[in-house]
């Protein structure tokens, strides 16, 4: 198939906001393609190469695109940096360069959806010295055979923002269109063989060749982490019963720990480990692997749960950020697992032996679970929980507050009763955490977004009071909880009060006040105010507060310390 006629298709999949119609152009050239097209098209559509549970990283950043680009096609930098800084894109900017190139290629040889899929499919492979120069000759080979159009989403897939809209369920209802009979039975049967291989080229292949059974059929498969089941949220332990429970059976307390959300796979020695956004990160964690490899019972299992960090010396809990570090480093691993050390809280067991528990009840699970580990073992060990009666709450009333007095976020609910649903918010376990209180902050910087947001400050520096050094400090950034007529009014707002812009990034004055929620204050060394809010919300503007009232570093620090 010629790169072409996908382009084509990704150029009316973006002049359309109508999903069906979106739908029905994926299903158009879905339906022409052979099997070996399919595996490459379904993660094109996706602005990937490789299916969702890889990492897929193409190892290309924006400046080595930008080499390749001038490379290609003759462009001066400066002059293709303007176009993307004018047009905020840098594949328009390709495209550009192109229809304006100094070199014509006179031996142009027309792009094929193989040879693009081959050649970004092979940068995944270059390491070491010279790759960052095979890369670049790599992407400007494309891009000295592509027209304009084609260059635009070349780019635009080398560097991972396909931006054409379209989400998972749009490749899950044309599998289920054009490989089945669209029924909702199917787009059942796709979406949840999906959720359990998170590979769509393998569910279209299965779909095609075999047909709805077999998508049900399908197994988990070791070491190919499946999407974990999501919890809700309820505001008290009582709603949260009254929501979480389907009978009068026993229920599930079990503390909610703050740390990192870790599927494990073992199989004889080999053990591998993988975050809930299925990033593979058994390197990063050797001390969890081995105690996995020597403490659990079992030839092969799948196991979930939750890391969480300890300071060595005072066996306190470590904040997740500086856990957080520990999933980014590619170096001196051993010493990180040395600072930080983890403890494994395991709170399922999702199939073991080669029997898949997907489908048993979570009591069923846990007693599988508790007779794998060893329960002298305490850096792998269950999540503290009650199994206790709905009519009588105290049990988990209790656990919440044991949990929140040794420091943990808070509790989990959970039905005892139900199998688990990868992917799926399905009411099966809640969460409850203490809200709060919310900050009024000042907006001091912004930076403009690319994309749907493009020309809107959609990204807000936000920083409290320091009455002392009569100075504003900073305390975090926000990008969400704002509607679109909400960013565009801030924007207009904060507009005539920047003083300096670099690229993309502006200063303001500090003087739009906003009332900010979020989850809890860490300490970090990113900001001055020696303080982050994690993942803070925009609830209002607060016009009716001027910057003297906005909360005061100390007033931050107080939240910090009652936390
Ligand atoms: P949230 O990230 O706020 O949506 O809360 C859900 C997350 O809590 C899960 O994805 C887990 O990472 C984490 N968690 C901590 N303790 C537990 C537990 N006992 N059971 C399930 N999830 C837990």
């Amino acid at each position: 198939m010629q790169y072409a006629d996908l382009v084509e298709s990704y150029r009316r999949i973006d002049a359309t906001a109508s999903t069906d119609e979106k739908t029905a152009i994926v299903a158009s050239v879905l339906e022409d393609a052979t099997i070996d097209e399919l595996e490459m098209l379904l993660p094109l559509f996706r602005g990937k190469v490789t299916p969702a549970y890889e990492q897929g990283d193409l190892g290309v950043s924006s400046t080595l695109t930008l080499e390749a680009i001038c490379k290609a096609t003759g462009v001066s930098e400066p002059e293709i940096e303007t176009a993307w800084r004018e047009t905020g894109d840098l594949g328009t900017a390709a495209a550009e360069a192109v229809e304006n190139q100094a070199q014509q290629t006179l031996f142009a040889t027309e792009l094929t959806v193989e040879s693009v899929f081959e050649t970004l499919r092979d940068l995944l492979e270059y390491e070491g010295e010279g790759s960052q120069q095979r890369r670049i000759d790599a992407v400007a080979k494309l891009l000295s055979n592509a027209d304009p159009e084609e260059a635009r989403y070349v780019v635009r897939t080398v560097l991972g923002h396909l931006r054409i809209g379209i989400g998972e369920g749009t490749i899950r209802d044309a599998i289920a269109r054009t490989e089945l009979d669209g029924s909702d039975e199917a787009t059942d049967a796709v979406e949840y063989a999906y959720q359990l291989t998170n590979d769509y080229p393998l569910v279209a292949r299965t779909a095609r060749e075999t047909g709805v059974d077999d998508l049900r059929a399908l197994e988990i498969d070791l070491f190919r982490p499946l999407q974990v089941m999501l919890a809700d949220s309820a505001a008290n332990v009582e709603d949260g019963i009254e929501a979480v429970a389907t009978s009068d059976g026993s229920l599930l307390a079990e503390y909610k720990y703050d740390g990192v959300r870790i599927q494990l796979h073992k199989d004889g020695d080999e053990v591998r480990a993988f975050t809930r956004r299925l990033e593979e990160v058994t390197e990063q964690f050797p001390d969890v692997v081995e105690n996995v490899r020597m403490h659990v019972a079992a030839d092969s299992c799948v196991l979930e749960g939750e890391i969480v960090g300890y300071d060595p010396g005072t066996g306190d809990l470590t904040p997740f950020q500086e856990l957080s570090t520990r999933i980014k480093r590619k170096h001196d691993i051993e010493a990180a697992a040395e600072e930080t050390p983890v403890i494994v809280y395991l709170f399922d067991l999702l199939s073991i032996e080669g029997e898949s528990l997907l489908e048993r009840s979570l009591d069923e699970r846990l007693a599988r679970l508790d007779s794998v580990l060893d329960p002298e073992e305490w850096a792998i060990e269950p999540a503290q929980h009650v199994r206790f009666d709905p009519a009588d709450p105290e049990p988990a009333r209790k656990l919440y507050a044991d949990a929140l007095a040794a420091g943990h976020e808070g509790l989990m609910l959970k039905n005892l009763e139900v199998p688990y649903q990868p992917g799926r918010r399905v009411g099966y376990m809640l969460k409850i955490k203490p809200t709060m209180e919310p900050l009024d902050v000042v907006v001091t910087r912004g930076k403009y977004s690319e994309g749907r947001r493009k020309g809107k400050l959609g990204r807000l520096y936000l920083a409290c009071r320091d009455p002392e050094a009569d100075e504003f400090r900073e305390v975090g950034r926000l990008a969400t909880g704002y509607t679109d007529e909400q960013l565009a009014a801030l924007t207009d707002a904060l507009e005539p009060l920047i003083t300096e812009t670099d690229g993309r990034d502006v200063t303001v004055r500090p003087e739009v006040v906003l009332e900010v929620e979020y989850e809890e204050i860490q300490s970090s060394p990113t900001y001055d105010s020696g303080y982050a809010l994690r993942f803070p919300r925009f609830v209002r503007r607060r016009e009716d507060l001027s910057v003297a009232d906005v909360d005061t570093l100390e007033r931050v620090e107080t939240l910090f310390e009652q936390q």
